[in-house]
């Protein structure tokens, strides 16, 4: 296999469409067990060699190449519910302030758009596009006060957040369920409006995870330590607890579990993805080893190259 060097300039981050994250992958992964009992990767587990090797003598199944020829290959999980991405708490948050709850449109009535679309486009220029979003909430927020939607008429509630991502609409929780299908029905004309890029065909939807796309093997190699024993990579052990917990969920769910049980384990869905993410959000316990050392995860582990 040819070698290629590249001198990268910049890596941007976005969000992917399930669909894409669902194209891209090599392997659908839908058990926490890693190894057999003679220590071959399990079919559909986090070491699957679908998503690449890295044991001499084993051929990747989906490129053919051996230890070292092959890149790796995604995966992905298809969650059992619908989850929050950490990354984009403030985005949905003011997507939901800023639209009705009814009709999803942006809370301004169509003849003030037309007076502030020249003062945003101005704002997005010289301070950049979330400063646009935070003067078109001002802007929304002004007309919310009143409580009425201009287009619909009809009254709105107060939404809220209580950190890090449970989302309240007066007293009452929002599901990812129900945040998700409210922002798959804000129009593209609107969400322009609001200063996201529908150009690529962006959705804000996708800001709600219903699949997660997981890291290949290659990027997330065992050690064998002098015992023999494997030792798993952060990244693994971490996907693992998502696995195990989406498994119990969907487990519980077609059982016809009562509510109570589904939502604590969504809860815990909702937890082990976000520490997938990000294990230093501030009112979360992070995600530990038995050890009592907190798992390097992927925000840690991106803060931690140098480019
Ligand atoms: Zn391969
Ligand atoms: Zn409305």
């Amino acid at each position: 296999m040819p070698q290629i060097h590249k001198k990268i300039k910049s890596i941007s981050f976005g969000v992917f469409s399930p669909k894409h994250t669902v194209d891209l992958a090599a392997a659908k992964i839908v058990t926490p067990e890693l190894y057999d009992r003679e220590g071959y990767p399990v079919d559909g587990g986090l070491m699957d060699i679908r998503l690449g090797v890295i044991d001499p003598g084993l051929r990747c199944k989906t490129c053919g190449g051996k230890l070292k020829e092959c890149p790796g290959h995604f995966g992905y999980i298809e969650l059992a519910r619908p989850v929050v991405h950490i990354n984009y708490i403030r985005q949905v948050l003011d997507l939901l302030k800023s639209t009705c709850k009814f009709c999803s449109r942006l809370m301004l009535p169509d003849i003030t758009l037309k007076k502030y679309s020249a003062l945003l486009a101005k704002v997005a220029e010289e301070e950049g596009i979330d400063a646009r979003r935070q003067k078109l909430r001002e802007i929304t927020s002004k007309y919310k006060i009143k409580d009425k939607c201009p287009h619909c008429e009809k009254k709105q509630e107060k939404i809220k957040i209580e950190k890090p991502y449970n989302f309240y609409e007066n007293e009452v929780r929002l599901s990812a369920i129900e945040i998700r299908a409210r922002l798959e029905k804000i129009s593209n004309e609107d969400l322009d409006l609001f200063g996201m890029d529908v150009s690529t065909g962006f959705r804000p939807e996708w800001l709600i995870l219903t699949v997660i796309s997981i890291p290949p093997v290659t990027m997330r190699p065992s050690i064998t330590l002098e015992s023999g024993e494997r030792s798993e990579d952060d990244l693994t052990h971490k996907l693992g607890d998502v696995v195990r917990i989406n498994q119990r969920l969907f487990e519980n769910i077609n059982a016809g579990a009562p509510e109570v049980i589904i939502e604590d384990l969504w809860d815990l869905l909702q937890y082990h993805i976000t520490t997938f993410f990000n294990n230093e959000v501030p009112q979360l316990p992070p995600a530990r080893h038995r050890g009592g050392q907190p798992l390097k995860t992927l925000a840690e582990r991106i803060k931690s190259k140098e480019l």
